[in-house]
């Protein structure tokens, strides 16, 4: 059954002023509607950051502990409601039951994190000169923070920009990925049941190109924080910078995982498939380049196919091993990406077809005899398309690994600890991974890339995921 959503401005939940409206569907079942949401404008963006604008301040001056209260029952409340949350995610994103139950867990552990880390912020120290002055540090918040979300993680992501957003004396607008909105409307609902006063988040559903152009580019927005594709986060980057705004973005990877001589190849093969089939290939932090040295290359490309092959996929809800991709566009890019490493001279050892059924499903695909110039090693595919790779020493597997636009997450696996420790000082890497995959991260240490992948100044997760949010003063009081 189809769901009706509203937008959520100053504490009402309201249609679009135009009342348009636009559906989301499942991936597995394309015929079937999963919630009708408004298509939101310029206009619906500006009502809602001026609704932050009005709340702000009383946020802003509220005690943390208090603030904190609210996000911790906020986590509560997501967690009573977490199977239905998750049966949402899967119906609407297309995530097995396994993975998006994991995905809704983590927003309820980071909503949590941050109501107990929200307090105000800052310190005391002497004076190296002065004896009767003491010097203090105070974080404030920023104002109004603009908040723009990709489909892939629909609640995780959401989570990890509202609860420090808010945990640091923020109010916010934030606009969901217009494939899969509902979990963000799950979360506004737990905060408004939590206590969270009016106006304190707001969300705007509707078109990237109206509603995120809008907000990252609104002049009572101080902060934009944006989680998507390269192309897209360039256009925010401007867009936010010409008045000055604080900037944030995590984008694209083309992340690799190096297989090492001295590694066990049957270990090495179940950590290469993990990161580059998990979630269906479509996480930022997906393994799509296998780079080998060239005594295991052989039977590295043989036990990795294997696995790829084994993989079943089917509907989330049934449990399978892999979901479908999120849309038909994803699936048929996927799917040229298939053809264009054939063309380009690589070899298909399995998989890169669709599966012949109701649904953006596809069997996994594995290139050999893949050339590090080759666009399926260069590009992000945002699939489970996995490149191998084949090098004669560390020089070659590094280089190789350095040479893409891309440096967000990359692993190694090993035997030889000197060879993981040149590896995590020589890699181009935000998150660097010995002998483990490299998708999956903890929400209590920093997160970011470097290069194309992020903006590289402010990270998120953590301590340091308040940093964005915050600026702080430093107080010479005599
Ligand atoms: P996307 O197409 O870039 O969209 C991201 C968000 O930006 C969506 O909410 C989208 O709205 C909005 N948007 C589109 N055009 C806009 C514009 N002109 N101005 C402002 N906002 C605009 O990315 P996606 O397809 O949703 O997500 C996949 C991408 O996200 C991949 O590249 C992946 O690597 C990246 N990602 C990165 C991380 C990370 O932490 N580094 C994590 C997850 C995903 P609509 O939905 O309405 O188009």
């Amino acid at each position: 059954m189809a769901t009706n959503y509203s937008n959520y401005v100053g504490g009402e939940w309201v249609a679009a002023e135009s009342g348009d409206t636009f559906d989301t569907h499942d991936p597995a079942h394309p015929d079937q509607v999963v919630g009708t949401y408004p298509k939101s404008s310029a206009a619906d963006t500006d009502a809602a950051v001026a609704a932050a604008v009005d709340a702000s301040e009383e946020w802003g001056d509220t005690p943390g502990p208090e603030r904190g209260r609210v996000l911790s029952r906020a986590s509560a409340l997501l967690a009573e409601r977490k199977d239905d949350i998750t049966e949402l995610l899967v119906r609407e994103e297309g995530k097995t039951r396994a993975e998006a139950g994991g995905e809704v867990q983590r927003a309820i552990d980071i909503f949590d994190y941050y109501g107990a880390t929200a307090r105000d912020l800052g310190g005391t120290v002497k004076s190296a000169s002065a004896p009767n002055t003491t010097l203090r540090t105070k974080n404030e918040p920023l104002g109004v923070a603009g908040l723009i979300t990709p489909w892939n993680y629909p609640i995780a992501i959401p989570a990890w920009k509202i609860a420090p957003a808010l945990a640091a004396g923020n109010a916010a607008v934030i606009k969901p990925a217009t494939l899969a909105p509902g979990c963000v409307h799950e979360i506004a609902t737990a905060l408004e049941e939590a206590g969270l006063p009016d106006g304190v988040l707001n969300v705007v559903t509707g078109p990237g190109s109206e509603v995120g152009d809008r907000l990252a580019s609104h002049p009572a927005v101080d902060a934009v924080s944006f989680t998507g594709s390269t192309t897209v986060g360039s256009a925010v980057y401007d867009a936010a910078t010409e008045d000055g705004k604080r900037v944030q973005l995590e984008m694209g990877g083309k992340n690799p995982t190096v297989v090492s001589d001295s590694a066990d190849v049957a270990e090495a093969a179940d950590i290469v498939s993990a990161g580059a089939f998990g979630v269906t290939g479509q996480a930022c932090t997906a393994c799509s380049r296998a780079i080998v040295y060239e005594d295991v290359y052989d039977e590295f490309v043989d036990a990795v196919a294997a696995r790829a092959e084994a993989i079943d996929p089917d509907e989330g809800l049934a449990d399978s091993d892999m979901g479908p991709h999120v849309s038909m566009d994803e699936l048929e890019s996927t799917l040229e990406y298939v053809e264009v490493g054939q063309e380009e001279g690589a070899t298909l050892e399995t998989g890169g077809d669709a599966l012949d059924r109701k649904g953006y499903f596809l069997q996994p695909a594995v290139f050999s005899d893949v050339e590090s110039d080759y666009r399926i090693a260069q590009e992000e595919i945002f699939g489970p398309v996995l490149s191998v790779i084949s090098v004669s020493d560390y020089e070659e597997a590094l280089d190789v690994a350095n040479d893409v636009d891309y440096g967000l997450s990359a692993s190694i696996v090993t035997e030889d600890h000197s060879e993981a420790n040149r590896f995590v000082d020589d890699i181009d890497a935000g998150v660097v991974k010995i002998n483990e995959k490299t998708t999956g991260v903890e929400l209590h240490v920093p997160f970011g890339g470097m290069k194309a992948s992020s903006s590289e100044t402010y990270r998120e997760q953590g301590e340091a995921g308040l940093d964005f949010y915050t600026i702080s003063k430093t107080v010479y009081d005599n």
